[in-house]
């Protein structure tokens, strides 16, 4: 398994700005769209391209395209979605499921409440987006969905991790896994209720508030 952690001062600002608790909801939309853009150029360094020819106003060329299959972009709901547009920027011809997971705040254990994915992944990269990689339990359910309808390698784009939620992916998927992990922070620890430390607080109230 891959851990990037992105070193970057735009990045760094950025998650500086959605850390601070008295950053209203329509700013830190705004930021997590943008630090996903900058994430998504990291996490997209291995997508699959094929040689493709073109014809400049000056002579032929080779460059390349996305490969078919197409990227299957998979947002975590309810938190993920406000990383689906950052995202969509980048890779326009991305195909969009959907996978909605919920974290029970007593047990911590994820389970899925809505699924809006091809059953057959065979040969596709898949990109999920969650905000908050705390216990490691919501992406390890989700990289097992992938794999189970045939993905060959799963990229995950976090705005936070913490160390506890890294090792628990590891240990569900093994150190070769083919399983990506890119992230703009890596923070200290999770508290007793699973929250991570400092971390940003709960990434889907931040976005759409408090339901
Ligand atoms: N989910 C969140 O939104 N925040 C955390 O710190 C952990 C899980």
């Amino acid at each position: 398994m891959r851990v990037h952690v992105v070193d970057h001062p735009l990045v760094a600002h950025k998650l500086t700005v959605l850390r601070d608790g008295s950053t209203d909801s329509p700013t830190f939309r705004r930021l997590a769209d943008e630090l996903v853009t900058l994430l998504a150029y990291e996490a997209t360094r291995t997508v699959r391209v094929e040689p493709h020819d073109v014809v400049t106003p000056v002579a032929p060329t080779t460059g390349v395209r996305l490969s078919d299959p197409k990227p299957l972009v998979v947002p975590i709901l309810r938190a993920g979605l406000g990383m689906l547009d950052g995202m969509t920027r980048l890779v326009p011809t991305a195909e969009v499921g959907f996978l909605g997971m919920i974290r029970d705040e007593t047990t911590l254990q994820a389970s899925t409440y809505a699924n809006r994915l091809p059953d057959d992944l065979s040969g596709r990269q898949v990109f999920l987006l969650d905000p908050m990689l705390a216990t490691g339990g919501t992406l390890a359910a989700a990289i097992t969905f992938a794999f189970d309808r045939g993905a060959t390698d799963v990229i995950a784009i976090c705005l936070l991790a913490a160390p506890e939620g890294i090792a628990a992916v590891e240990a569900a998927f093994g150190p070769d896994a083919p399983v990506t992990v890119v992230v703009a922070g890596m923070d200290e620890r999770l508290n007793e209720n699973g929250y991570i430390v400092p971390g940003l607080g709960d990434a889907g109230d931040r976005l759409y508030g408090v339901v």
